[in-house]
């Protein structure tokens, strides 16, 4: 438990507010509950106000059996027809009840005797949990039931059920107790509201403690639909809060930051200016803008923490060569890091032919350079002779020391949440200076992420394409005509074009996956005898993998076949169709990611999505999308919409959007005021800012601290 609540406990607690008084001021907490209840969280009565309902359960009216649907949460009064043991696979008790309207099937796998003597023909229940369908019937497994006496009334709830998030050792009746005793506790002055008034009034939000109080007990006749849709007035000041302490807590990263020291590269770099003169395109202006900005950032001396978003094949490399010039014309050194092998040894060969001949060193490390080696390259970047090391997560493992590194350039790595972009800042930490950061993502992140999620960074976008790229045009086959699509193979190549065919497994193992992809390229090799046919995957030894990654960039092979290590930054302008098999099971942003591969020349490139028949109506939505639209921001969006953003982000990031209320497609609306709202707390409140934040991730992971 922590001091403050500790402190808390000697003083009366009708004086206190309630972030200061303990839980073991509530009924039925001693000090050994209280010390269980803090493994979770949960310290102060203020505590369990902010632990809000997930749901509601509806036990205020009794639902007649037929008019059931799976899925429903229910309470039912029925009476017992048949209880039988039934001895499959599990032992399991059946219960048939009927109340004239129809049947449903009660199965309990834990019962005892009496239990099971209770369900005697005849009796009366009052019975509330969730039907599902059952191979015969409706079943409920385990509810929750009373047995009424013959001609007893028991009156329903009157109020909705909140129902808690709960974990292993934490019961909801517990919660719910306590939560009953905390709302008792509200009056005011007791709970500090943090929202300007004004605010308030515009938003037409209640005040806090009503609004907690309403959450957590909906009056009677409250509004159901609007409670469980969690856009009830009250859900919805509630989750603005909670939204802006996610925000206020971002912002606080990239203001501490500012109080941090870095290397100012302010001098003019002569080796990057050479280095843009060189290049044979012109920069797009989107280019030349970005990296306008990027100069501009690491001419301060404090760290610059930028994201560059830039949709697939928008040239996000030369920006970062640029911002990596300027450093080594500096004096100082850069890591650049990626998130796969196959990527880092692409930015390095890029990297080594533009800089060598402008006599900067590149030094490449991964978990597979070992021994002398390894010794040889740590000891000269300790002596600041290679002055640009790119690589994989390897840069960053404790023996790696720089010389003078003043620059981190992170791509393709828009997986990375705040603590790590964090922890990768202070590994950089040379005595009081951190080097700038600098993030590329491929994957353009909705605004809506971007503020919740993003808000520590400075963003810039690439929102243009060089000259002369024409939109992939794409279509989906099923795969009964594969036939044909070699066929299209064969033709595309007889051209002089180059394929790429992509081959996905849904299962995460890898062996399966390259398994696929070894099979198919025989099957292909076969029946293209005419083409030179290549095989990539992530089991290949590293040089083979290279070596036949550069025999398709020089045009040796005509058809790569490939598992999705080539879904990130992979650049092929040759290459101009793409095949994915089994499309129907991968996301739209790997989707855009693989395609992204081709439409990187001048020639019309083009996209066939393989799938296989029966579709979900979801991957039927998914490719659809991918037909209709080329545009990464537009993808994404969509992609938000479908599957919500705890998925789009991904499993790493969950952690950081375990909101408590707050829903960022559902709430999107609140977003703009939230952010306008923290600007103003900050400028005009700034005292209110720790509270907000203390209020609503004072559990979390404490990815405010820098
Ligand atoms: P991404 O943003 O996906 O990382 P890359 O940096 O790999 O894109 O660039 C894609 C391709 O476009 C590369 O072949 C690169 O050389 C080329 N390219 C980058 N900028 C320009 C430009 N301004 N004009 C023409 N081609 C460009
Ligand atoms: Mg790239």
């Amino acid at each position: 438990m922590s001091a403050r609540a500790l402190d808390a406990g000697r003083v009366s607690p009708a004086a206190q507010t309630l972030d200061a008084l303990p839980l073991t001021s509530l009924r039925g907490v001693g000090p050994r509950s209280a010390q269980k209840l803090a493994g979770f969280g949960l310290e102060t009565v203020q505590d369990v106000l902010f632990h809000l309902p997930r749901r509601y359960e509806d036990r205020t009216r009794i639902v007649p059996i037929g008019r059931l649907r799976g899925g429903d949460h229910a309470v039912i009064e029925a009476g017992v027809d048949l209880a039988e043991i039934k001895y499959g696979k599990r032992r399991s008790l059946l219960v048939r009840v009927s109340d004239g309207t129809g049947s449903l099937l009660l199965r309990f796998f834990h019962f005892n005797r009496s239990q099971q003597e209770s369900f005697v023909r005849g009796a009366r229940l009052r019975i509330y949990g969730e039907v599902r369908r059952g191979p015969s019937m409706a079943e409920m497994v385990h509810p929750e039931y009373q047995r009424l006496g013959d001609d007893e009334q028991v009156a329903v709830e009157e109020r909705l059920t909140p129902i808690y998030p709960t974990t292993e050792g934490l019961h909801q009746l517990t919660l719910r107790k306590l939560s009953q005793q905390a709302v008792g506790l509200l009056a005011p002055g007791r709970l500090p509201e943090w929202l300007p008034e004004r605010l308030l009034a515009q938003l037409q939000f209640s005040d806090l403690q009503s609004a907690l109080r309403y959450v957590h007990r909906p009056p009677p006749g409250a509004d159901v639909a609007a409670l469980e849709a969690g856009v009830h007035p009250s859900q919805q000041r509630l989750a603005f809060e909670e939204l802006l302490a996610h925000h206020l807590s971002l912002r606080r990263v990239r203001l501490r930051a500012q109080h941090l020291r870095a290397e100012a590269l302010d001098t003019p770099s002569p080796t990057r200016q050479a280095f843009e003169r060189q290049l044979p395109f012109a920069l797009t202006g989107a280019q030349r803008r970005v990296i306008g900005e990027l100069l501009h950032d690491l001419a301060q001396a404090h760290p610059m923490m930028r994201l560059v978003q830039g949709d697939v094949g928008s040239g996000k490399t030369v920006v970062a060569a640029a911002a990596a010039l300027q450093a080594v014309g500096c004096g100082c050194q850069v890591a650049i890091m990626a998130p796969t092998e196959l990527l880092a040894e692409q930015h390095c060969a890029n990297f080594s032919d533009w800089f060598t001949p402008l006599g900067v060193r590149v030094g490449w490390l991964s978990g597979k350079v070992k021994g002398k080696a390894r010794q040889r390259l740590l000891s000269e970047l300790a002596a600041g002779e290679v002055q640009v090391l790119v690589g994989t997560h390897a840069l960053f493992q404790g023996d790696v020391a720089f010389q003078r590194l003043a620059l981190v350039i992170i791509d393709e790595q828009h997986r990375f949440g705040v603590h790590q972009r964090l922890a990768l800042r202070d590994k950089g930490r040379a005595g009081e200076r951190v080097p700038h950061q600098l993030i590329m993502t491929a994957t353009p992140i909705p605004r809506t992420l971007s503020m919740a999620l993003y808000a520590d960074l400075d963003t810039s976008v690439i929102d243009e394409l060089p000259p002369g790229r024409t939109p992939v045009q794409t279509v989906a086959i099923g795969e009964g005509r594969r036939a044909e699509v070699v066929q299209r193979v064969r033709q595309a190549c007889r051209e002089g074009r180059q394929v790429y065919w992509v081959c996905t497994l849904i299962e995460e193992s890898e062996s399966l996956q390259c398994q696929a992809a070894e099979d198919t390229a025989g099957v292909l090799a076969e029946a293209l005898p005419e083409l030179n046919v290549g095989l990539v995957h992530g089991r290949l030894k590293e040089r083979d993998k290279s070596a036949r990654m550069s025999a398709f960039k020089q045009g040796e092979l005509d058809l790569l076949v490939a598992t999705t290590v080539i879904e990130v930054g992979v650049d092929v302008p040759n290459a101009s169709l793409m095949i994915i098999e089994n499309a129907e099971r991968l996301g739209l942003s790997q989707l855009h990611q693989l395609r992204g591969r081709v439409g990187r020349g001048t020639a019309q490139s083009s996209c066939v999505l393989m799938y296989r028949a029966p579709l979900s109506q979801m991957a039927r939505k998914r490719l659809a999308v991918m037909r209709a639209t080329n545009d990464g921001f537009e993808i994404a969006r969509q992609d938000l919409e479908l599957r919500g953003p705890g998925e789009v982000l991904g499993t790493r990031q969950t952690g950081m959007i375990a909101f408590r209320i707050a829903d960022l497609m559902r709430d999107q609306p609140l977003l703009d005021k939230v952010e306008d709202t923290a600007r103003h707390l900050i400028g005009q409140h700034p005292e209110r800012v720790e509270p907000i934040i203390r209020r609503w991730l004072g559990h979390a992971p404490r990815y405010g601290q820098v």
